[in-house]
């Protein structure tokens, strides 16, 4: 009979994550026996708590805010080994760990692109993007949209310093950058209008946390086919909302993804592939 696996996610804050519940459905639909805890951690306390885990047996853990780029640079310092993925979003969500042996990966970009599937199988290929947020997820997330081949990609962010990053980081034509109050603003606007507005528009920052305000111009939302935001809540959030009732129809929030971005983890530790669709048709009873 097999023995219980330990998993963990680790982050701060830490109380509200899905994964536990998430990865604990994942085990009964193919009678894997796991346990599956949430470990506070702060920044400081990271290396300590990976060695501590490591030194428990844990078979592998999730990471998630604020860690995912510190755990990347404490695999590139201790020569872990490194997924292509997590090394072009130089951050990491996943941690296996087998017999010592530590594996680091990223699978945040390829549950947003496996999301897509939702809302009746949506393409990205050739279509006009705007993602509004320059931070971890929109890092995540990047590389595996340029893959699609899109036509285009226009990154806006409240501030520089995240812009630069990426600029730095990600080297495609396909890519141009703004600054949110510009692409909010009059003639912006007008220019978009000239040279044809976006198919899709992701809000990949954390706004929605605390925000009523839609972010961007509404005028924005009219000709989209597709409107993502990665937070999740039991609620539509005001940015969907909006985008609603400026007539979009395909608006999804990150439910899909964290679920997509959960199943891609439990495979990489498994090998085994959950069924996800289930999963995400029942999303009320993660929200009670
Ligand atoms: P980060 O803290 O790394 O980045 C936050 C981003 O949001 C930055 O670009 C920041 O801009 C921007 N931002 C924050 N507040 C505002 C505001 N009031 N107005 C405009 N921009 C703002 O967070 P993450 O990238 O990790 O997370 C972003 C969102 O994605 C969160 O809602 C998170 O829950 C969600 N997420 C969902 C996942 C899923 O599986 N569904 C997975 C990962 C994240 P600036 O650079 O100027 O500070």
């Amino acid at each position: 009979m097999q023995s219980s696996e330990k998993f963990a996610v680790i982050g701060d804050p830490i109380s509200h994550s899905k994964s536990p519940q998430l990865h604990n459905e994942f085990g009964k639909e193919f009678k894997f026996k796991l346990s599956y805890e949430k470990v506070h951690t702060h920044s400081s306390e990271l290396a300590a708590r990976v060695d501590n885990l490591i030194e428990l047996g844990y078979r592998g853990f999730n990471v998630t805010l604020p860690l995912k780029e510190a755990m990347y640079k404490i695999g590139v310092l201790r020569g872990y080994d490194l997924s292509e993925r997590s090394i072009r979003a130089q951050s990491v969500n996943t941690v296996s760990i087998r017999k010592e042996k530590i594996f680091l990966d990223n699978t945040d970009g390829a549950g947003f692109i496996k999301s897509m599937n939702y809302p009746n199988g949506f393409n990205l290929h050739k279509k006009n993007l705007l993602i509004i947020g320059a931070g971890g997820a929109a890092k995540g997330i990047i590389g595996p949209i340029l893959d699609v081949h899109p036509a285009r990609i226009v990154i806006s962010n409240r501030s520089l310093e995240n812009i630069k990053i990426l600029r730095e980081r990600f080297n495609s034509p396909l890519l141009s950058f703004n600054l949110l109050n510009d692409l909010n603003s009059d003639s912006n606007l007008n220019d978009y209008e000239n040279t044809g507005l976006f198919d899709v528009i992701v809000n990949a920052t954390s706004s929605s946390v605390s925000m009523e305000d839609p972010l961007i111009n509404p005028k924005y939302f009219r000709n989209a086919q597709l409107i993502v935001d990665l937070f999740y809540a039991k609620k539509l959030t005001s940015f969907l909302r909006v985008a609603k009732e400026y007539g979009c129809i395909n608006v999804m929030d990150g439910f899909p993804m964290l679920v997509e971005q959960a199943a891609e983890s439990f495979y990489v530790w498994t090998g085994l592939k959950p069924d996800t669709n289930r999963i995400i048709s029942q999303r009320d009873i993660f929200f009670e």
